[in-house]
Formats: structure tokens, sequence, C-alpha cells
């Protein structure tokens, strides 16, 4: 979906002080619609776009200010830590950190996302059941607000409520201009990798719930395009940080060298329907059948692990000019019958998605707009096409009937009235905004959608 939007980069915080006070100040157009943050832009829907206002893009504050790979610096857990500037993306942190041995502790399906976005979004991974989302690592920020002031907020400090409404607070808090992260020890850039083909979606359920805890990482790419007995059938990835020992004789010499290897953009040739009923099973049987059926101790390296999507840019395009809808839900552990109910819908749907991947959440933090909260989180694109709204209503109600959620990062539809039912402690949130930011000032075209 495109709006138009001014937009100014940053790259000084005195520049963003300017800013936000010039707009707070200003009752022209610009003033009145407010401002967005903006990072690299990989939300799906509308939280980083600001139609008719100004959109603050914060990739220019991409310092990186220093590193302690010691954890004499982390007064609660004697962890490393990396102070930076929010416009630093996962990427760069993450090369600049591998030589040091650090490890970024909670990486997204794309590294290609800036610190400020993951605490925007308070982002996850297929680690979540063990290690929590961004916000859990995050041990200070320094946040821009609507009055030009700059917070320095820490997860108990006095002004915690602020820190947890602008963890997974999509932007709405102000401009988070730089953090403290602690980051994890690492002998190596491997994984040692674990894979499982699964014949349907109860066993899949069935095996991740007792596997789970074995292993720090946890996924599943699933097929929802097959009915009957295999639906559901999925490919399940389960994996751990590999040590030098564990690693073949010709990676110990450099356990810790990335290497991004790169196919290129893909062009923008595609048409729409290139993902239909025909070529969606070609895929999903493709997929489930080059799985090994049970293969133990793999090595893995990071972008087989984590990050096959960044192999080729703009690979999107293959969606065709309509593009597609991701849509993300989390519904709570003890709803698997709902689960599976989601699923039939749509198998039988006419809706064709065949990237779906199934997660398993662990405890929530305290931030009252962070989506994972305990439970099952499916995944799925849906190519655009007519009466897919129809379908996602329809899994809409499945997900509010037993209290689970969408996630904001991923929201381009949801309703005002969906999310006050999907997100329980809203007035918390509101609460602490209308104390920064009385005005609205920094807002967004979902912030409007959604009545935030
Ligand atoms: C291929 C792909 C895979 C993905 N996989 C996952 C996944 O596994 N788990 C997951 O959680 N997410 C995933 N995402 C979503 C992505 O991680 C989030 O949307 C993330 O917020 C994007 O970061 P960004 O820098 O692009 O931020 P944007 O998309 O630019 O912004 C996201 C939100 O953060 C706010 N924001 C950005 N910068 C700042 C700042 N400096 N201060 C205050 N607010 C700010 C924006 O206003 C907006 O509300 C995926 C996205 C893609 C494209």
């Amino acid at each position: 979906m495109s709006t138009c939007s001014q937009v100014r980069r940053i790259t000084s915080v005195d520049e963003a002080v300017a800013i936000v006070r010039e707009a707070a100040g200003s009752s022209s157009s610009m003033g009145r619609r407010g401002l967005t943050a903006r990072g690299l832009g990989r939300s799906y829907g509308d939280p980083a776009q600001n139609s008719g206002g100004l959109t603050l893009d914060v990739t220019g504050l991409d310092k990186i200010i220093s590193v302690d790979a010691t954890g004499d610096a982390d007064p609660v857990g004697g962890e490393p830590t990396v102070d930076l500037q929010a416009g630093v993306s996962l990427d760069t942190l993450m090369k600049v950190l591998l030589p040091f041995g650090l490890w970024i502790p909670v990486l997204p399906g794309t590294r290609q996302v800036t610190i400020g976005g993951a605490i925007g979004a308070d982002v996850h991974g297929k680690n979540h059941h063990t290690q929590g989302s961004f916000g859990n690592h995050v041990r200070s920020l320094d946040l821009l607000t609507a009055d030009g002031e700059i917070h320095h907020l820490t997860p108990g400090g006095d002004e915690s409520d602020l820190f947890w409404a602008t963890v997974g607070g999509m932007g709405l808090t102000g401009l988070v201009l730089r953090a403290t992260v602690a980051v994890q020890r690492a002998e190596t850039a491997y994984f040692t990798v674990d894979t499982d083909r699964v014949g349907g979606i109860d066993d899949l359920m069935t095996q991740m719930t007792a596997r789970d805890a074995d292993y720090t990482y946890s996924v599943a790419w699933f097929d929802a395009v097959t009915s009957g007995d295999r639906m559901g059938r999925a490919v399940l990835t389960l994996g751990n940080k590999a040590t030098v020992d564990e690693l073949p004789r010709t990676l110990r010499r450099q356990p810790l060298a990335f290497t991004a290897p790169s196919f290129g953009t893909v062009p923008p040739v595609f048409p729409n329907g290139m993902v239909n009923a025909l070529t969606a099973r070609a895929f999903s049987e493709f997929w489930y059948r080059k799985a090994p059926a049970h293969r133990v101790g793999e090595i893995q390296n990071i972008t087989q692990f984590f990050h096959p999507l960044d192999i080729a840019q703009d690979w999107n395009r293959v969606y065709g000019p309509a593009g597609f809808l991701q849509y993300q839900f989390v519904v709570p552990f003890g709803a698997e019958d709902t689960f599976r109910q989601t699923l039939e819908v749509i198998t039988s749907s006419g809706h064709y998605s065949c990237l779906n991947v199934l997660k398993r959440f662990g405890e929530a933090n305290p931030a009252p707009l962070s989506f994972p909260t305990p439970g099952w989180t499916l995944t799925a694109d849906f190519p655009i096409k007519p009466g897919l709204d129809a379908l996602c209503r329809r899994l809409d109600e499945l997900v509010l009937s037993v209290g689970g959620r969408l996630y904001l990062a991923k929201d381009s539809r949801m309703t005002a009235a969906d999310l006050r039912q999907m997100y329980p402690r809203l007035d918390e949130f509101r609460a602490v905004r209308e104390r920064v930011d009385p005005r609205g000032l920094f807002t967004s075209d979902q912030a409007r959608r959604l009545e935030l």
C-alpha cells in the first residue's frame, strides 16, 4: 500500500531534536499530520508510513558507539553489551560483533531491520521460547519525545512504564535515538541443526511441544495447501549454536567468518497470479520432499539457518504487482483445536500460501503492546486477490474467539475494535502515550487506522 509523505533523513541527534521541536510548534498540515519514525521499512503494513505528514528516516543514525565484550559494563546480567544508534541495521551489527565472538540474541527472519525497528515492533526470532523478544535484551534506550526532550530509559528505572511502552510501541512514544543492547558470546557463526519431516499438523504440534525445550531455536515450515490427512505436513527444524569442536575441520580455521551469499535482485517481471493452485501445490510438494526425512547434527551457516530470503533482494516481486499480504497471529496454548481450524479454513479457501511458518512463543515481557505471548504463532503469505479480506476476517474471528492476537508489524487491515480485544493492556499503553505526547505528534497511518 503506498502513501505520500515528506521524508527527512536524520543524521544527528541535534537535527532530530530540531525537527521534533519545529513540528511540535507548527500548525501547518505537516504539523497536524505529525511524525513517523521509519527504519528500513521492513514492517509489512503501514506502521512506518505517514500519509500527508513527515516521515523521519532514521537510517542516518548509524554509529556503533562502543562494544563491551567483557560484560563489565552490564550491571544487570554481566553480559557483553553494545551501545549504538537506532539506525544501525542488525545486518551491520552482526558483522561487527562476530569477530569479537559475539552474537545478537534475537534475530527476525531478515537482518535488514534497524535497532529502532527491532525495538518499535519488539521483534522475535526462532528462539522466543528460550530468549524472549528483542526488548528483553535492551538495557537502556534514549527516547526523543514530542516535547523535544531526550529521556534515558531503563527497564526498571524511574520511567520504566515509558521504556516498556516504547518496546513494541510502534514508534508512537517518540523517536528511539540510541540503545544499549545485551549480546551473547558465540564460538562460531554456525548452527547444529536437526531436521524432521512430519506427516501432519497434529503430529507437528506434538513434536514441537515435546522437543522445543532441548533446542535454542525451533521453527517449522508447513504445508497450508494440501488438505485431508496430510494437512499441515511440515519440515521441523531445531537448532543450537555450534561450538568449534562440532565444526568440520575445514570450518574450524575461521569459525566466526561470515559471508552473505547473494543471487542478486529479483527483476520486476512477474505477473500477478504466479502463486496459484498449481504452483503452490508444486512448491509445497517440492519443499516437503526436498527436506530429509530425518537428519541430525547438520552444520548450517547463518543464511541457511536464519535468512534464506535475504539471498535474493526484492524476492517479494515474484508475487507480481498486486503483491501479497502477510498474516501472522498467535493463539494461546490450549487452543490447538482452533489452530487446526484456522488451517482447515485456509486450505479450503482457494487462497494459497507457500511460505507458512509455525513457532511456539514462550513467556511475554512486560511491554503492553508486545505481540509475543505464550502460544502458537502462524505466519502465512497470501497473494492479493479478490476474497482475501473475507478469508482474513474468518481467521480474525477464530483468533479472537480464543483470546489470540495479530502482530502489528505485519498488519495493514486490523480494525480498532479488534485491536482493543486483542491487546487487553491497550489502555496502559495509551495512558503513557497521553502523558508524553498528548497531541499525538508521533503517529502513523496504522496508528490513525487503529485509533491508537
Ligand atoms: C522477510 C521478513 C522477515 C521478517 N521476519 C520477522 C520475524 O521473524 N520476526 C519479527 O518479529 N518480525 C519479522 N519481520 C518484521 C520486521 O522485523 C519488523 O517489521 C521490524 O520492525 C522492521 O524493522 P525496520 O527497521 O524495517 O522498521 P520499520 O518497518 O521502518 O518500522 C517498524 C516500526 O518501528 C518504528 N520505528 C522504526 N524506527 C524507529 C525509531 N528509531 N524509533 C522509534 N520507532 C521506530 C516505526 O515507526 C514502525 O512503527 C520480518 C520482515 C521481513 C520483511
